[in-house]
């Protein structure tokens, strides 16, 4: 099987490799040139992602995983071609951009020259399939091929395993000749009994923006629950234990934290509630997700304003994490472009560190200064904030940290500290949904 993938992004990029694991022939396409040279001379991955370097580094040694700017050259005798490249937010309406989908398909029906199966393998609305089809039919009418959908799953921090072994495969497939080149680029995941799911095209669709407004909803829902424990004293973490043990509910996604983050929940929440709207049909849990979770970023860099006494004027704040969640360098949405530049207005100065996300981070703020590591980061500063759970962070020298801090003050936006130790250690500490400690 031979296969070219559009966009070798965090999807494009770990979906290629994958599968040139799974014994296929990939070549990732990108426009970007910089982006293609570093990975073919330089074997340079152009994102943070553990193990991604090892995969692509042995892949491409065993002659199954190579990288062009030419689509021409990767399509020549390519069975299926994915389509994997951006689908951000529009600018101004929220519904999802697809132009770069559709410039793609256009590009895909120039060099068709045999039966293809073209895969969108990025998320796209209801009715961006028939689309692409549509497209491609009159860019090139004696094109032979069908179109599929197939969106992506994977987490990023764990893109890897989340691909080889994940908990299903959805396919919107509608013709046998697809759904068995499908099941013929899968065939290791249906040796390791993965459900694979052969739907109609839409339901395809809908199924990957119903998998992440569903998550981002129970994300939500903890948050929520997590301000109410703080008014009648609960603790949120054993309130997500207690109904997560409950098999119905399921302990996953139920972290209280700074709100829901990055390159996928904002901007997918937000297109399927222009879509519903467009069809009729509102979903008013998700438009409330949406506007409570931009409520909540916006309201982190309050509760820190008023756990320092109200006045931030002056203060150094020391922030640990800026991208929206550990493993990745990936700031798309991250709550840190919220609550850092408020906390900057407030007339705070930012220190921060990330251990791989600060080269992103810098493209997004002004005047915050970077430090070495998390210990450098925090000398001399007022506060200590932590914004993403990276592991570094989970078992810090407190001792350190208190002689390192001008008060030993810490706020834990992702719950990583417990109330009490930190209490036994002398610090003042603002949790997420738990009590609070001086
Ligand atoms: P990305 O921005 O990292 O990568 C997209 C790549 O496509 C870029 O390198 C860009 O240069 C390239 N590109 C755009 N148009 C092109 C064209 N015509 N020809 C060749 N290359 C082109 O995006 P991503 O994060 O990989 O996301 C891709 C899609 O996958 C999105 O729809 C996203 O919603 C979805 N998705 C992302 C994740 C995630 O965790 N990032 C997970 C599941 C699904």
């Amino acid at each position: 099987m031979r296969i070219a993938m559009i966009g070798t992004g965090y999807v494009g990029l770990v979906s290629g490799a994958c599968f040139s694991e799974f014994g296929v022939d990939v070549v990732c396409v990108d426009k970007d040139v910089r982006k293609i040279d570093g990975l073919r001379e330089r074997g340079e991955i152009p994102i943070y992602e553990p193990g991604l370097d090892a995969l692509v580094a042995s892949n491409t040694a065993a002659g199954r995983l190579s990288f062009t700017t030419d689509l021409k050259e990767a399509m020549a005798g390519a069975d299926a071609v994915f389509i994997a490249v951006g689908t951000p937010s529009r600018r101004g309406d929220g519904h999802a951009d697809l132009s770069y989908v559709y410039n793609a398909a256009r590009e895909v029906a120039e060099h068709m020259d045999r039966y293809t199966v073209v895969v969108t393998k990025s998320t796209v609305p209801v009715g961006t399939g028939r689309e692409v089809a549509r497209i491609i039919r009159e860019a090139n009418p004696a094109a032979d091929f069908d179109v599929v959908s197939n969106p992506e799953f994977l987490r990023e921090g764990s893109a890897i395993n989340d691909f080889m072994r994940p908990d299903r495969v959805v396919i919107g497939a509608e013709t046998e000749r697809a759904q068995a080149v499908m099941r013929q680029l899968y065939r290791v995941l249906y040796l390791i009994e993965t459900p694979i799911l052969f739907t109609a095209l839409e339901t395809s669709e809908l199924i990957k923006y119903a998998a992440n407004t569903f998550l981002a909803t129970k994300i939500t829902f903890i948050n929520e629950i997590a301000d109410l424990c703080e008014k009648v004293g609960a603790d949120v973490h054993d309130v997500a234990r207690g109904i997560g043990l409950d098999g119905r509910i399921g302990r996953k996604f139920l972290h209280a934290g700074p709100g829901y983050g990055g390159s996928c929940f904002p901007k997918d929440t937000l297109a399927l509630v222009k879509t519903a709207q467009d069809f009729g049909a509102p979903l008013r849990i998700i438009e409330t997700v949406v506007s409570i979770n931009d409520q909540r970023k916006k309201a982190m860099a309050d509760k820190v304003v008023q756990f320092l006494g109200g006045d931030v004027t002056g203060k150094t704040i020391a922030v640990l994490g800026l991208t929206f969640k550990p493993n990745t360098d990936d700031m798309r949405d991250s709550p840190s472009l919220d609550i850092v530049p408020a906390l900057q207005r407030a007339g705070a100065t930012i220190r921060a560190f990330d251990p791989e996300g600060m080269h992103e981070a810098a493209k997004h703020f002004t005047d915050v200064l970077y430090a070495e590591s998390a210990y450098d980061c925090m000398a001399g500063a007022d506060a200590l904030v932590i914004l993403t759970e990276w592991n570094e962070f989970r078992a810090l020298d407190l001792d350190r940290v208190k002689t390192l801090l001008k008060a030993p003050v810490l706020i834990d936006l992702r719950n990583i500290y417990n109330p009490d130790d930190m209490e036994a250690q002398g610090f003042r500490y603002s949790p997420i949904g738990r009590r609070s400690v001086g």
